[in-house]
C-alpha cells in the first residue's frame, strides 16, 4: 500500500462512505489533475466523468483561474467579512447580479443581494432562514399576530428532496435512507410528488427505449397534486411561506428531470398562494443544464426568477468551497432598521466571502460566459446526448435522462417490467467500480449512474466514458 494510502486509512473518515469497504482495499489517492484527467498516486489516469462530485465546470487546473487565484494570494487570502468589505467579492456580487437577471429571467423579482457562504448547505440554510424572518416580519409586520402559527413559517419541497446535510437544509430533504436517523432534530416540512416520469404511479405508458418524458401518458396529476397541497394548508390557516425546490433536474434524489413546462406550471401555482420561491441551483447552475449564455441557472430556462437563488459546487468553478444565496431588495429591506430593534440578520461564517474563493469565481463565471466555452457546451451536449442513445439496446438500461450537461443512467433488472434492483445488490457501485478499472471515474446514487462532464470534455473523452459505462454494465450483468 502507497504510504499516503495508509495515512488515509489510519485517519481519514470519508463521507457518505461505508468505511468498512473503504478500508479493505487501497484508495485511489489522487495528486494532479488537468481538464478532464486526475493522476493518482501510482500514475494512473481517469476522467473526472462527474465534475468532480458536480463542481467542476472548465476541467482541472484551468490557467485563468490558477492565474486569477495566484494574483489574489499575492495580495490577501482571506480577511473577515464581518465588518469589512473586500475586492473579489465586491466583483463577484456585481457580476451574479448580473448573471441572475437576464432576459429570459421573465418577470420580477429581480435580484440584486447577494449573501456569500461556504458550501450548498450553508446556501440553503441562509434562504432557509431569510424566508422565515421574512415570512414571520411581513406576517406580524407592527402588530400582534392573531394566529400564532402564522408565526411558523411552514416549507414545502419535493419527493425525494436533497438540499445538503446541516439540519436545515437536512429537514427540507425527504431522502430517508440519509435523514431518518436525524428525524428528532429536524423542523417539518412537507413534501409533494416530484415528476419522476419514468416511475410515475400516474404514467399509463408502458416502457419504451427512450427517455420516459418523451412517452409518458399522463394527465399532468403531479401538478394538481401541488395545488392540492397548496390548498390544503391555506384552509389549516397557515398557507406555506416558500416553496423550495432544484429547478429542471434533482440531483440526489436520483437524477430525476422535471418533462417541460413543470416548473412553469408548480411555480404559478406557489406564487398564486403566496410563498416565496427558493431556488437551489447548487448542481444545476452555471450553465449545467445546457442552453444559452443568457441562461446560465436552470430556472430561466422556463422564465421563472425565484426569489432566492441558492448557488454553490460550479461558483468557483470547481475550485474552492463558497456558495451564494441570491435574494431581492424586498427581503433585504425587511431586515433593515435601528440597531436597537435588532433586524440584523444574525448568520455568518468565519470564511464568508473568502478572497481566494471569490477570485476563482470571478475567473470561472468569465470563462463561462465568453464565447469560447459558449460554443464548446451545446457541442458537447449533443456529443453526449448521441452516445448515450447507443446505450438503449443493453437490457438493465431502464432510463436515461439527459438535461445539458447533465445525465442519469438508471439500471433495472428488468426494463420491461421497470423492476428495480435491490440496494443491497450494489448494482450500481459495481458498475462505478468496473468503469473505474477502465479509466473513468464516478459515483451512483442507489442504481443511478452519473455522467456529468467537464465542460472541456472533449469528444473522444465523452465516447470513453460512455463505452466505459457499457462495459462496466456488460461485466456485471453479464449479458451482451
Ligand atoms: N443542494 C443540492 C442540489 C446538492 O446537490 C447539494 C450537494 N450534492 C447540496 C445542496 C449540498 O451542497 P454541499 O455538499 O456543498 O453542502
Amino acid at each position: 500500500m502507497h504510504p499516503l494510502a495508509k495515512l488515509d486509512q489510519t485517519h481519514v473518515w470519508h463521507p457518505f462512505t461505508q468505511m468498512r469497504d473503504w478500508l479493505k482495499r487501497e484508495p485511489v489517492l489522487i495528486v494532479a489533475a488537468k481538464g478532464a484527467v486526475l493522476r493518482d498516486v501510482r500514475g494512473r489516469e481517469y476522467l473526472d466523468a462527474n465534475a468532480s462530485i458536480w463542481t467542476n465546470l472548465h476541467g482541472h487546473g484551468h490557467p485563468k483561474i490558477n492565474a486569477a487565484i495566484r494574483r489574489q494570494l499575492g495580495k490577501i487570502a482571506h480577511s473577515s467579512a464581518l465588518g469589512l468589505a473586500n475586492e473579489p467579492a465586491s466583483v463577484l456580487a456585481a457580476k451574479l447580479v448580473q448573471a441572475a437577471n437576464p432576459k429570459s429571467a421573465g418577470r420580477q423579482p429581480r435580484l440584486n443581494k447577494v449573501f456569500f457562504s461556504d458550501n450548498g448547505s450553508t446556501a440553503l440554510e441562509v434562504a432557509l432562514k431569510l424566508a422565515c424572518e421574512f415570512t414571520q416580519r411581513s406576517r406580524g409586520a407592527g402588530r400582534r399576530p392573531t394566529n400564532r402559527r402564522l408565526l411558523e413559517p411552514r416549507f414545502l419541497s419535493l419527493a425525494g428532496a436533497y438540499h445538503g446535510d446541516t439540519v436545515g437544509a437536512v429537514s427540507l430533504g425527504h431522502i430517508d435512507l440519509f435523514h431518518k436517523s436525524y428525524s428528532g432534530l429536524l423542523f417539518k416540512t412537507d413534501q409533494v410528488m416530484s415528476p419522476y416520469c419514468y416511475r410515475c404511479p400516474f404514467n399509463r405508458a408502458r416502457p419504451e427505449r427512450a427517455d420516459a418524458r418523451d412517452y409518458r401518458r399522463c394527465n399532468w396529476e403531479c401538478t394538481g397534486l401541488v395545488e392540492t397541497k397548496f390548498r390544503a394548508q391555506k384552509r389549516k390557516g397557515n398557507p406555506y411561506a416558500a416553496f423550495v425546490f432544484e429547478p429542471l433536474i434533482q440531483g440526489a434524489a436520483g437524477m430525476i428531470p422535471q418533462p417541460s413546462g413543470w416548473l412553469r406550471r408548480v411555480t404559478d401555482i406557489a406564487r398564486r398562494h403566496g410563498a416565496l420561491l427558493i431556488a437551489d441551483e447548487v448542481m444545476t447552475g452555471f450553465g449545467r443544464t445546457g442552453g444559452t449564455p443568457n441562461t446560465l441557472f436552470a430556472s430561466h430556462h422556463e422564465g421563472v426568477q425565484p426569489d432566492f437563488l441558492c448557488l454553490a459546487k460550479g461558483l468557483t468553478g470547481g475550485y474552492l468551497p463558497m456558495a451564494a444565496t441570491l435574494t431581492t431588495q424586498k427581503v433585504f429591506d425587511v431586515f433593515l432598521g435601528e440597531y436597537g430593534a435588532f433586524k440584523t440578520f444574525f448568520h455568518g461564517h468565519s470564511y464568508t466571502a473568502n478572497q481566494l474563493g471569490a477570485a476563482a469565481a470571478v475567473a470561472s463565471l468569465d470563462i463561462l460566459q465568453g464565447k469560447k466555452s459558449a460554443d464548446a457546451r451545446p457541442t458537447l451536449e449533443k456529443v453526449l446526448h448521441r452516445e448515450l442513445q447507443a446505450l438503449w439496446s443493453l437490457p438493465n438500461i431502464g432510463d436515461i435522462r439527459q438535461v445539458g450537461l447533465t445525465a442519469g443512467i438508471e439500471l433495472v433488472r428488468n426494463w420491461r417490467t421497470r423492476q428495480p434492483f435491490d440496494l443491497q445488490e450494489r448494482a450500481g457501485i459495481r458498475v462505478c467500480e468496473e468503469m473505474a478499472k477502465r479509466g473513468v471515474l464516478t459515483r451512483p446514487i442507489g442504481n443511478v449512474i452519473v455522467l456529468m462532464p467537464p465542460y472541456c470534455t472533449t469528444a473522444a473523452q465523452t465516447r470513453k466514458m460512455v463505452s466505459a459505462f457499457r462495459d462496466a454494465a456488460t461485466e456485471v450483468f453479464g449479458v451482451r
